[in-house]
């Protein structure tokens, strides 16, 4: 059992309260729980209670034996001065304060239904994709999508730390972060890493300067991704080497290895060449991209402004020195949904909030309710239980309740397994 089993318990009184007395026998009675504390500190606060004769506003602390008081060092420590009440599963030592005094405990050992704790313990034993598996089909259905809707956000305000790291990184400076973040998005799984370390650096202002030259772009990009050190026979790519040892001169630039570019078991669509391409037609339509996703109005505006198509060298190549099939390489609709879920959205809802403009987290969400759901192999998986993602807010909340709740068995934080165990009365 753990001690979330507790919280659960006290926070929606799932247990048996009649004759509710201390284990000196001094009746409680409850009047407010308290508010249940995630962070540091005793586990509920602001409590109100009547123990005996005296009325108590103070904090509740919970373990599942009393000598984990002693066992965690709160003996001593002032934050725990103030519980009024120590709730636990059994009392196997009495607990007193510095004075000498006895701190009030109560057991919900011999008070918790029979049939929550079997249910609990299902839930805590099964070994399935997700332990609710068997009977996620039983949680009401307006349980289910009010959770998802808040689970959305709290993915978003997840990916608010990275933002404000690589905010901190840029001297605040809202462009180049965005730059960055889109350039780790740009190399997808795979080549996310070291498409981050190329915007790293190559920073946005030196494109910029060169915004309006599609090869000089394209130098920079390519030479400092290392991927122009090969020797080529072919015309196109020479002229970028040279356009590239010139302005790595001029801006003292040192290229990253091409050995950290990954091509193997990727389609040739998604070849780091063909994404740097797209990337430097992207810079060329505009080196202000955040200000173009803040003006944007709708979802095609912001298709359109990431559907940059690449130079004439790469409708017929996927790589340098191999000529493959003449096709056209503007960025697929997937993939610009791909930008938009995984950098455009958690910019707009980040900016939003910083700039107490709350326009921008509406359109944040409503942008994610607008595009359809993701399709990777744990939303399947969710789809095979009956989850089904209406939308892209949807799927992104999948994520979050498996990687966040389900994984590390969260259940008792979670609205569904909250509302599962709820169901058990006996
Ligand atoms: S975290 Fe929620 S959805 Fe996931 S297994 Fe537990 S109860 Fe089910």
């Amino acid at each position: 059992m753990r001690e979330s089993f507790l919280h659960f318990l006290w926070r929606w009184r799932r247990f048996d309260a009649r004759d509710l007395a201390t284990t000196e026998g001094l009746p409680i009675d409850i009047s407010h729980p308290g508010e249940w504390n995630i962070h540091a500190g005793p586990d509920f606060f602001n409590a109100r209670l009547r123990i005996g004769d005296t009325r108590w506003a103070g904090n509740v602390e919970m373990h599942l034996r009393a000598s984990e008081w002693l066992a965690h060092g709160h003996s001593g420590d002032p934050a725990y001065d103030n519980v009024v009440l120590h709730v636990v599963w059994e009392e196997d030592t009495p607990i007193l304060r510095a004075g000498g005094e006895r701190i009030p405990c109560l057991t919900l050992k011999d008070r918790t239904p029979s049939g929550l704790l079997e249910a609990y313990q299902r839930l805590e034993q099964e070994r399935s994709w997700v332990p609710c598996q068997p009977s996620i089909g039983k949680a009401p259905e307006i349980v289910r999508l009010n959770w998802l809707d808040r689970l959305a956000v709290e993915r978003l305000e997840q990916k608010n730390a990275a933002i404000e790291e690589a905010l901190r990184a840029t001297g605040n400076h809202w462009e180049e972060a965005f730059y960055r973040s889109l350039a780790r998005t740009f190399g997808l799984k795979v080549n996310a890493e070291p498409f981050e370390a190329l915007a790293r650096s190559l920073p946005l202002l030196t494109l910029a300067r060169h915004k309006n030259d599609p090869a000089q772009l394209e130098a920079l990009l390519f030479g400092q991704a290392g991927l122009l050190d090969e020797p080529c026979e072919e015309e196109y790519p020479q002229m970028l080497a040279r356009e590239y040892r010139f302005l790595k001169h001029k801006y003292g630039l040192a290229s990253l290895p091409a050995s950290q570019w990954k091509f193997l078991r990727l389609r040739p669509a998604n070849f780091p060449t063909i994404r740097l391409a797209q990337f430097a037609a992207l810079v060329h339509r505009s080196a202000h991209l955040l200000s173009c996703v803040l003006d944007a109005r709708n979802i095609r505006e912001l298709e359109h402004l990431f559907s940059a198509t690449p130079g004439e060298y790469w409708s017929t190549h996927y790589r340098f020195g191999h000529p493959s099939a003449r096709r056209e390489k503007v960025p697929g609709r997937d993939f610009i949904r791909l930008l938009i879920i995984n950098t455009v959205v958690p910019f707009l809802f980040h900016y939003g909030k910083v700039k107490s403009q709350e326009q921008y987290q509406k359109r944040a969400l409503a942008l994610l309710e607008e595009l359809p759901a993701e399709r990777n192999s744990m939303i399947d998986n969710w789809q095979a239980m009956g989850i089904k993602a209406r939308n892209a807010a949807h799927s992104q909340a999948l994520i979050q309740l498996k990687t966040m709740y389900c994984t590390p068995r969260r259940c008792l934080e979670c609205a569904i397994g909250t509302a599962l165990l709820k169901q058990e009365n006996s």
